[in-house]
């Protein structure tokens, strides 16, 4: 097959890949993204679209079980039930459509997809594997996006009943007995979602805490929620191996003690790692930063010409991340001075409830050895908040002690990720807590928690 030249190709077209494929392709660069499946990545295919879908069809069970019977709210409907197989076809559908969505924006910008394994040769060609066959990509600028891939337990491999959160997303039952090994973002929200759905849950995680990159106030609220639901959280416990009937995990608890959890399936998620082997990593001279491939802060890899975005080149491994890298990059090979300086990146935990942080957190503040005061809204204060039922949950404002500059914000509480658009953009802005507190925000919301969290840290909350 005659070889393609080009002056952009980009390899993998996860979150990160298309972006900037597609801006490429809008800023007139000749570009061409190499896709081994379809395009939209981990996050579209198996990632945060899916699991977003699964969440929200166990919040909806859940509170149609809630009525079954006599409610509180006067609402009471037949006891429901839930058959997973048509839910999870009513999520491949939301993928499927969204992958068409995909390959049409990248059409219409003009970026060319190549569907196949690609290997780069050197740092300026690429081999891909097609079904029409071999097909040879010459480009001045390369940009890797090859993204992550869920980390195996050398004890528990994945297969049979040991799953990873890619076919936690396709089970056509709910399992009666679910153990999750890591309680962190996947484990938790995913955990969460199938005891709503029936499942009983155990979660195992090797830390003190669950969620550990937060801080226990933040987390306390998911806590009780686990506790509602009955899952059985076991801390500082690790997975240690499948019963010789592989219908149960064993795990080594502190003291030398052992636990058998009988299980249908065990969902392991003790995180992600780069996928940085199979695409010819090693014909690349490329300065690795730690499991990564090390960027600066412009994306630029060791080698010139060749870019890195996406999770691929670390933490945190979100999505928006890699948006804004590949966006970035797109740019600066279309010449554009552009430099990677976000003054935060937004995390959203959707758990139940959810926890959403930009900035610093009151103790990373006060570790960074900054003077800082914190401003607090219970969302129980909140009347919007209590017309939906849910009082749990508050608004947190760290900021200097010196200028009142914010340093950081947190939010705990039902549908609090929609307020990390109002957060990162205050950050963004360098606003002070005088600036929040003298923003108008519409009654009832809960967004009215954030100025009331401003004022609290100037020492006049209104409401509480
Ligand atoms: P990826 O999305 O991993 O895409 C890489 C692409 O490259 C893949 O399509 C792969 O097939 C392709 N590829 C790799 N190598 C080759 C090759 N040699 N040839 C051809 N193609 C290749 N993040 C959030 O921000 N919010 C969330 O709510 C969220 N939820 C998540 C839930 C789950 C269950 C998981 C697993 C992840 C979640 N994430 C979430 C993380 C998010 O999915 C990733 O941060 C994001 O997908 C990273 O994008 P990326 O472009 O770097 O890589
Ligand atoms: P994670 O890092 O969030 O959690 C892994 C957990 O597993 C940790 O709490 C860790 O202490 C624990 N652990 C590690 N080894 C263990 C063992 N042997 N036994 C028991 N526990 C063990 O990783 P994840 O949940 O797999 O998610 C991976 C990444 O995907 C996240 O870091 C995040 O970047 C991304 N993600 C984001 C979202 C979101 O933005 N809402 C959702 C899902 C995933």
């Amino acid at each position: 097959m005659k070889p393609i030249d080009c002056k952009v190709l980009v390899l993998g077209a996860g979150p990160g890949g298309y972006v900037t494929a597609i801006r490429a392709g809008q800023l007139g660069l000749d570009t061409v993204i190499v896709e081994a499946t379809k395009p939209g990545g981990t996050c579209l295919n198996v990632g945060c679209i899916p699991s977003k879908a699964l969440i929200h069809v166990a919040d909806e069970f859940e509170k149609t079980r809630r009525f079954a019977g006599d409610s509180e709210i006067g609402i009471s409907v037949v006891t429901p039930t839930l058959d997973l197989a048509q839910t999870v076809a009513w999520k491949d559908g939301i993928v499927t459509g969204l992958n068409a969505g995909v390959r049409a924006l990248l059409k219409k910008a003009g970026a060319r997809l190549v569907v196949g394994w690609g290997t780069m040769i050197d740092g300026k060609t690429c081999r891909v594997k097609t079904d029409d066959g071999e097909v040879r990509i010459r480009a001045q600028n390369v940009v890797i996006a090859t993204g992550s891939e869920s980390v195996e337990l050398p004890n528990m491999p994945f297969g049979g009943n040991v799953i990873s959160s890619t076919e936690a997303l396709s089970l056509s039952q709910v399992p009666p007995r679910l153990t999750v090994v890591g309680g962190g973002y996947i484990g938790l929200e995913l955990g969460i979602a199938y005891a709503k759905m029936g499942s009983t849950v155990s979660v195992v995680e090797a830390a003190e805490r669950v969620l550990p990159q937060y801080d226990s106030e933040l987390t306390k609220p998911i806590l009780d929620k686990l506790q509602a639901l009955k899952i059985e959280v076991l801390l500082g416990a690790k997975a240690k191996c499948l019963s010789a009937s592989r219908d149960a995990a064993i795990v080594e608890l502190t003291g030398n003690r052992e636990k058998n959890i009988p299980s249908d399936k065990i969902l392991v998620t003790v995180g992600r790692r780069a996928r940085t082997h199979g695409w010819g990593l090693s014909e690349l001279d490329l300065t690795t930063d730690g499991r990564f491939i090390g960027i600066d802060e412009q994306c630029r890899t060791s080698m010139s010409g060749v870019y890195a975005v996406g999770d691929v080149t670390g933490e945190p491994m979100l999505a928006h991340r890699a948006i804004a890298q590949g966006e970035m990059v797109a740019e600066i090979i279309a010449g554009k001075r552009r430099a990677f300086d976000a003054a935060c990146i937004p995390a959203v935990c959707f758990t139940d409830p959810e926890i959403v942080t930009v900035g610093l957190s009151p103790d990373e503040a006060r570790a960074a050895g900054l003077d800082c005061k914190v401003g607090s809204f219970p969302l129980a204060a909140n009347g919007r908040a209590i017309t939906m039922e849910s009082k749990v949950g508050f608004v947190r404002i760290v900021a200097r002690i010196d200028n009142d500059v914010i340093l950081g914000i947190q939010a705990v509480g039902k549908g609090v990720s929609e307020l990390s658009a109002s957060f990162s953009l205050a950050m963004e802005m360098g606003a002070r807590l005088q600036d929040i507190a003298g923003t108008i925000h519409a009654h009832p919301t809960q967004s009215e928690g954030f100025p009331e969290a401003a004022l609290s840290a100037l020492g006049h909350a209104l409401h509480i």
